[in-house]
């Protein structure tokens, strides 16, 4: 059993760390601010947080919570919204002084800090004329999206953000700094990449970087309802007859003041804009309201959704999968179900339901049992991301969030596209731990159990969306 940290306890940790730890207890001024996240319901108020600045630092504090069996939970980014990285009464270590990047420009490698976000790693980057597979929002940490598997734009032409990451350090409960790659702790390494939540603290990440001294085509393409069908089945036609440098995504938004919602295509080419609005002439054709779009430095096509992904109020992931190609039918019901409920409940009306589109050839090249990651294969990962302010609706809210993510589980398997024998068909990353998750380490189950008994046996890292239990 996990327990809570106590004033004692507090003082009692407080004189074994360096002086570069910053501890924050409930007495402190700075501590309401300390346990702020991307989203409110996911505040939780934790007995102390503690700021960390050098990998030595995180292993005194995992080594204390270890050996007092304290509750523990540790923040990137911060933006689970399931309450991930937050706990009630116990301890967080927070890495958000630990964003350093570093970038070795001839062997082509981004060295980020456990805390960093991804707009760290996509500024540092950019400047040397280098890009890597990242997160579409760049201000989530780069902590829980890599460990959890990761998707990006670039995640055409070169895969997963876990395909991409060719070291890192971890703390371990019993406080080693542990070095992981295929040559080095090769089994942690492999569990890292896609249950890497359940085993430390990953303190650093080091990418393989791609050349990108081209500017790339991103924009938004407006419509009304009317052409989501169409548009669905032009995404299908490009994407199953693709070119690894496009990208996009199918988002179902209500502008603000507006009655209802519309369908927007998000585009991503990684090459001009002659060759983007030729990769994209359907979507063009289909007379969109508005375009937003044009040619931009990699590194700023990560800020672009962050308008629509803004901190504060209440807020839900959930992973709605579809089999690629996508029933246009489907994605109409799922438009259908949201204009309703946005009519009934005003209070959701920024709420989002986005459809991705990548390019699968490298994704699904990856065998699901290469990395811990196993949900790759014909699908496209979508997000319900549930937004609202009534702490009263908060159970309401998720339960209709997972009435459509069931609904895709069910589409699944009545279609012919069932998942292989040991393959995932959810992404962890946009679920929240009590979600109807399908099994998302499937044909890796046995063995992350195993390690999870040869690295954390207590059940330290208890807080992923989806756990690994040590067997008995
Ligand atoms: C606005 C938004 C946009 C998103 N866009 C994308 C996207 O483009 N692609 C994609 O794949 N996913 C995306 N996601 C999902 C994202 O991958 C997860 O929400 C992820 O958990 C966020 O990580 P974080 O570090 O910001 O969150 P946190 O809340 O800090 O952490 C989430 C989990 O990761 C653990 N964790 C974080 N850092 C570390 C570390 N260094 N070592 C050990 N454990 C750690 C925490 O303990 C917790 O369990 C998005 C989510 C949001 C809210």
């Amino acid at each position: 059993m996990r327990i809570p940290i106590d004033p004692a306890l507090a003082k009692e940790l407080e004189a074994k760390l360096d002086s570069t730890t910053e501890l924050i207890t409930p007495e402190s001024p700075k501590y309401e601010a300390s346990l702020s996240r991307w989203s409110d319901g996911a505040v939780k108020r934790a007995g102390a947080v503690a700021y960390p600045t050098t990998f030595d630092g995180v292993s005194a504090l995992v080594k204390f919570a270890s050996q007092h069996s304290l509750d523990l939970a540790v923040k990137g980014g911060g933006h689970s919204t399931g309450g991930t990285s937050s706990t009630t009464g116990g301890l967080v270590i927070d890495l958000s002084r630990m964003r350093r990047v570093a970038i070795d420009t001839e062997k082509k490698l981004i060295t980020a800090q456990g805390g960093a976000l991804w707009e760290d790693v996509d500024d540092a980057a950019i400047e040397h004329g280098l890009a890597t597979v990242g997160g579409t929002v760049n201000h989530t940490g780069v902590g829980g999206l890599t460990l959890g598997g990761g998707f990006g734009w670039l995640s055409g032409m070169y895969g997963m953000v876990i395909d991409n990451v060719v070291a890192a350090k971890v703390v371990v409960p019993d406080g080693r700094i542990l070095t992981v790659s295929d040559t080095e702790n090769s089994d942690l390494f492999w569990a890292i990449r896609g249950a890497g939540h359940n085993f430390g603290v990953t303190v650093e990440f080091t990418y393989r970087a791609y050349e990108q001294t081209t500017p790339v085509y991103f924009g938004f393409l407006t419509y009304t309802p009317d052409k989501l069908t169409a548009i669905v089945e032009a995404l299908n036609r490009r994407f199953d007859n693709s070119d690894p440098r496009g990208g996009a995504m199918c988002v179902f938004a209500q502008p603000p003041g507006a009655p209802s919602p519309v369908v927007n295509a998000v585009v991503f080419y990684n090459g001009n804009e002659k060759s983007a609005k030729e990769y994209f002439s359907e979507l063009f054709d289909l007379e969109p309201l508005n375009i937003a779009a044009g040619e931009m430095p990699y590194n700023q096509v990560n800020r672009q959704l962050n308008p629509l992904a803004r901190p504060g109020g209440r807020k839900s992931l959930k992973v709605a999968t579809l089999a690629s190609p996508v029933r246009p039918e489907y994605a109409v019901t799922i438009f259908e179900m949201l204009m309703e409920q946005l009519k009934e409940e005003p209070d959701m009306a920024s709420t989002f339901i986005s459809m991705e589109f990548y390019d699968l050839a490298k994704i699904s090249s990856i065998p699901p049992d290469a990395t811990s990651c196993a949900n790759r294969g014909a699908y496209r990962p979508g997000t319900i991301g549930l937004s609202w302010t009534d702490p009263a609706k908060d159970d309401a809210f998720r339960a209709w969030g997972r009435k459509i993510q069931a609904q895709c589980i069910e589409w699944i398997k009545q279609s012919d596209k069932l998942p292989s024998p040991g393959q995932a068909l959810q992404y962890a990353n946009y679920a929240e731990p009590d979600d109807v998750l399908n099994d998302p380490f499937g044909v890796n189950k046995q063995k992350l159990a195993e390690l999870k008994a040869k690295y954390d046996p207590q059940c330290i890292f208890d807080k992923a969306n989806a756990r690994i239990e040590v067997p008995n």
